[in-house]
């Protein structure tokens, strides 16, 4: 083991072989990259696929015009011209903030003690029939919602993310969704549950696979090779799947499912799965909110983007979302448990729609005013210091996996 008091002996660099200039592209890759980056990768370098595919060994052409220096006023969200390696001058502070805070509420899934929650669930008596179906529906959506979220990142929002903060943030973030991926598998495979059945729920209940139905055009849209902004229509077609990921996906779809499990744990069951759900939530709320400061920051660099009819097509959206989610809501909660039931969520649903409509600067779609839970409110905020169900363990800092049994 490596202790930070030893002398460390360089490792001698193999010898140098037509080693690329700084910033050229081995040949080899480029055809890989080159769609990936986009037009302003290297802004005064040409990067056509089918050439960079058949280029000899020599390095890329030299560029048309002399490289300049980046200007962070030069800098934008869709569309930008400058070179996107270059993280600073920072243009987009709040996007590297929410990346440095993001990485300050690193977690891992094997920080939390499954012990008392394997027990209750084996427990024949530990929970009720709606408990139980709660869990499983709840799992049913989660196993796979944090898969399309990643895949839309790394597939599809980042390639056409031209400022090189946001795309600082989006990595950290596709990280976040895979670690969500592995909580959701480490309590399903915790709790001996049926890993067909809830990794293939998004198929085969009609409440989950509504939802993922309603999301998927917009993920097949972004993750389209063919597909590049540039035109009024183009960055609307953007614009609209970063709503409807941030405001719909990750701020609306998200809400039914964090709420069932915290209140599971707030009395006192299925603690170590809700303590997972409460880091997750946290870092959701930061991803929702990133999203709006990237929706909103498009919005103010390209205003003729947000028409009347384009506001419209966006209202609709969040109606039609609203409804999918009560009807996740019902499936989950035919009848009343743990105090809820689905008519609160059309409370809650609405009242958090609303918020996210006015958060991207659109007016409220519904009458609600009050939080049916405002207790949730304090769960974002939640630092993991806090630690407020206590059931982390430590070992999982030695690097062997945990066994339960
Ligand atoms: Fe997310």
């Amino acid at each position: 083991m490596l202790s930070w008091d030893e002398e460390v002996t360089p490792v001698k660099a193999p010898a140098a072989t037509a080693a690329p200039a700084p910033g050229a592209i081995a040949p080899a890759l480029a055809p890989a990259i080159a769609p990936a980056i986009g037009q302003a990768t290297f802004a005064n370098v040409a990067l056509d696929p089918a050439l960079m595919a058949s280029a000899p060994v020599a390095p890329p052409a030299a560029p048309a015009e002399p490289q300049r220096r980046v200007n962070a006023a030069d800098k934008r969200i869709i569309n930008g011209q400058t070179d996107v390696n270059q993280l600073v001058p920072f243009k987009y502070k709040w996007a590297w903030d929410k990346y440095l805070a993001g990485c300050a509420n690193h977690w891992m899934p094997q920080e939390i003690n499954m012990q008392r929650d394997i027990e209750l669930w084996k427990n024949p008596n530990g929970l009720t029939d709606d408990e139980r179906r709660l869990v499983t529906r709840n799992l049913g959506f989660f196993v796979t919602a944090d898969s399309l979220a990643a895949n839309n990142i790394v597939l599809g929002t980042y390639r056409h993310i031209t400022a090189p903060e946001c795309r600082q943030y989006l990595l950290r973030q596709a990280f976040e969704e895979a670690i969500h991926t592995h909580a959701y598998q480490y309590i399903v495979e915790s709790l001996g549950l049926d890993e067909g059945e809830i990794f293939n729920a998004y198929h085969e209940v009609k409440s989950i696979r509504d939802k993922d139905e309603f999301l998927i055009p917009f993920i097949d849209t972004l993750t389209d090779p063919q597909f590049s902004t540039g035109t009024l229509e183009t960055d609307q077609t953007l614009l609209k799947s970063l709503i409807v990921f941030a405001c719909l996906m990750e701020g609306l779809f998200f809400y039914v499912g964090f709420t069932q499990i915290l209140a599971l744990g707030r009395q006192n069951k299925m603690m170590g799965a809700a303590e997972q759900y409460q880091y997750i939530l946290r870092d959701e709320s930061m991803h929702c909110n990133f999203g709006i400061d990237l929706i909103n920051t498009i919005k103010l660099e390209n205003p003729h983007l947000w028409t009347p009819a384009f506001r419209d097509e966006i209202k609709a959206l969040f109606l039609q979302a609203v409804e999918l989610e009560y009807r996740y809501a019902e499936d989950t909660m035919p009848r009343g448990v743990l105090g809820l039931n689905a008519p609160m969520f059309k409370g809650y649903l609405r009242f958090i729609a609303n918020r996210r409509a006015q958060q991207i600067g659109l007016d409220v779609l519904y009458a609600q005013e009050e939080n049916p839970f405002p207790w949730m409110s304090e769960m974002i905020d939640l630092k993991k210091e806090r630690n407020f169900f206590e059931t982390r363990v430590i070992e999982y800092q030695t690097g062997g996996a945990l066994n339960w049994e």
